[in-house]
């Protein structure tokens, strides 16, 4: 068991269960892990009335994702719990690759500064679930969180999905125009639909032990940092995984081969020579231990009429590259904002497409570096086992060797670049960065506040660098609808925008551009409805 208390959650009697006349919920969402919770604020902030059902009645027991990639944390900035992340995680930004004693090389993943959030942060999932719950109490009247609420069956059609609930005070049936379904792996939802989860299986096991320590085992004391080994001398011919965690603890992930007991690799006893290996004689307890294996595999579509997948039920990766909640997260960043429009009668239904198409696109990049991770670390035979020492031996010397080693490529923004919600950049001025289909980047503002915190966090915001709203834009009526923020073309914002407008989508995304004198009210209007999925509307302008 980890040093973490698990305080269950308060629980109360459904509504359901006191006779209370039957309703229609504009969305429930089963499963109330990271993605659950999270797509739970975000529609909140969107004004979306939701319920959450969940199985259990605490946070995630025992010890899962801890690597938090900047985007991620914009996405929870946005949703109001970044900054309490940011305060209580360990933020890190240099990796660093050593094969048997000697260090390969190392990596910076955020070389440019002046961003609010850090390249990582280092923190366990159950502190991220406590947040995402607390956050939710700022909606008292739009999250209504049920724990130790089981679905245990549901029916959907063209107007809603009823679903069937068991508590330890009764069974009821609630219906729901949309339900999202966040209830993980091992999607019970999913399996239930007889939906097929193609992918990957990898036969290699890993052990995962978190230690408490007073000592850093890190050299650096002052900086964290991610260490992994090819073949260390403290774990013959495998490979190992460092990482710090809040309140002292750290993350060791060894691999351990493909026939290997899990029961008997999870003992203690067994378990402290292999860190005591690591760590020398320096004290330390053990946090939590467990064994584990992976599939990289994804359902082949995640939007099946009014039930739509997210998260891990949708699917999932291997932890190296840390692309599981990090991507989970990223799918309702997509969502939330499109789901929110179509019930709230500003977009067609047909506006949900473009999660599965945006975010399809999203797991296939994650499952295919992590895929390649895996095979890196595990090759599947004589040759590429070789072709991977040779690569590993030549890469302190020779530069072109180290692209090819993979202990995991870490968790980064999707670029949405030429899908259908975008409207086509031909600009040949504005910055590399600000194209259309990337995240808007954040930038430091003369007010002492940050880009992206200043955006609209529920709606379409008009971003306007260097240029005068009022003579370019002509019509009023557009402006009342549209949240319009002016920043001057400050060094950063010329490197990373340039003198222009641009139409920023509720997550973020960057939906069209233009250059400083090419703008005005019909071509922000046309971009707005396309990507609103209005695109009959847009052409026919
Ligand atoms: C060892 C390990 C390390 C990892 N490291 C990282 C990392 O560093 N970074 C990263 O981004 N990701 C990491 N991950 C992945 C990450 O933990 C998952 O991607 C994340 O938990 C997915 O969240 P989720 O909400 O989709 O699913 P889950 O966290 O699995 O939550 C599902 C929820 O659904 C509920 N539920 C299930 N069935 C029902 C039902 N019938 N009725 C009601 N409720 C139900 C469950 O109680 C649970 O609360 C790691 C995973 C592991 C195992």
């Amino acid at each position: 068991m980890t040093k973490q208390h698990y305080q269950p959650f308060p629980t109360q009697t459904p509504p359901e269960l006191k006779g209370a006349p039957a309703r229609v919920y504009p969305v429930a969402i089963i499963g109330g892990g990271p993605i659950g919770l999270a797509a739970a604020v975000d529609l909140a902030q969107h004004g979306v009335e939701v319920i959450v059902l969940d199985q259990n009645n605490t946070v995630s027991v025992g010890s899962r994702a801890i690597c938090w990639a900047k985007r991620t944390l914009d996405i929870f900035d946005r949703l109001g719990v970044g900054e309490r992340m940011v305060r209580k995680g360990v933020t890190w930004q240099t990796g660093r690759l050593f094969h048997a004693q000697q260090e390969v090389f190392n990596f910076d993943l955020l070389p440019d500064t002046d961003y609010k959030m850090p390249a990582f942060v280092n923190l366990q999932q159950y502190h991220v679930e406590q947040y995402l719950v607390d956050r939710a109490g700022d909606f008292p009247d739009l999250i209504d969180l049920r724990f130790n609420n089981t679905v245990t069956d549901h029916v959907t059609s063209d107007t809603g999905v009823s679903l069937q609930i068991s508590t330890p005070e009764g069974d009821y049936s609630l219906q729901a125009e949309y339900v999202i379904a966040c209830d993980g792996a091992n999607s019970p939802t999913r399996k239930r639909m007889g939906l097929s989860f193609e992918g990957e299986s990898f036969e290699e096991r890993f052990l995962i032990a978190d230690i408490e320590m007073e000592d850093d085992p890190f050299a650096n004391a002052d900086n964290a940092e991610r260490w992994f080994w090819f073949k260390p001398p403290f774990h013959e011919g495998q490979s190992a995984l460092l990482h710090k965690q809040p309140d002292n603890i750290y993350r060791i992930d060894l691999q351990l081969g493909a026939d290997t007991n899990p029961e008997e690799e999870s003992r203690h006893e067994n378990v402290t020579p292999r860190i005591q290996q690591i760590m020398g004689d320096k004290s330390f307890q053990l946090d939590w231990v467990s064994v584990y294996r992976f599939r990289c595999a994804r359902l082949a579509q995640f939007v099946h009429g009014r039930l739509l997948f997210a998260g891990d039920s949708a699917h999932v990766v291997s932890p190296f590259g840390a692309r599981g909640g990090n991507g989970g997260t990223h799918d309702v960043d997509n969502l939330c904002w499109k789901l929110a429009a179509v019930i709230q009668g500003r977009a067609p239904a047909s506006l949900l497409d473009s999660y599965e198409q945006e975010r399809g696109h999203g797991a296939d990049e994650n499952i295919r570096h992590s895929a390649r991770a895996t095979r890196f670390m595990s090759p599947a035979n004589d040759m590429e086992r070789l072709f991977r020492d040779e690569i590993l031996s030549l890469a302190a010397d020779l530069p072109f060797a180290r692209a090819w080693i993979n202990s995991g490529r870490l968790s980064t923004p999707c670029s949405l670049i030429d899908m259908p919600l975008q409207t086509s950049d031909t600009s040949d001025t504005l910055a590399d960065d600000s194209r259309c289909g990337l995240v808007a980047p954040d930038l430091p503002l003369d007010n002492g506040d940050w880009l992206l915190a200043s955006l609209s966090r529920n709606s379409f915001t008009l971003l306007l660098v260097g240029v005068n709203q009022t003579s370019i834009i002509d019509s009023s009526n557009l402006l009342d609808a549209l949240p319009v923020v002016t920043i001057s073309l400050t060094e950063h914002a010329q490197r990373r925008y340039g003198r222009g407008a641009f139409l920023i989508r509720p997550d973020q995304h960057i939906a069209a551009r233009w250059e400083g004198t090419d703008l005005n009210a019909s071509l922000v209007r046309l971009a707005w409805d396309r990507a609103l999925g209005l695109a009959d509307k847009a052409h026919a302008a």
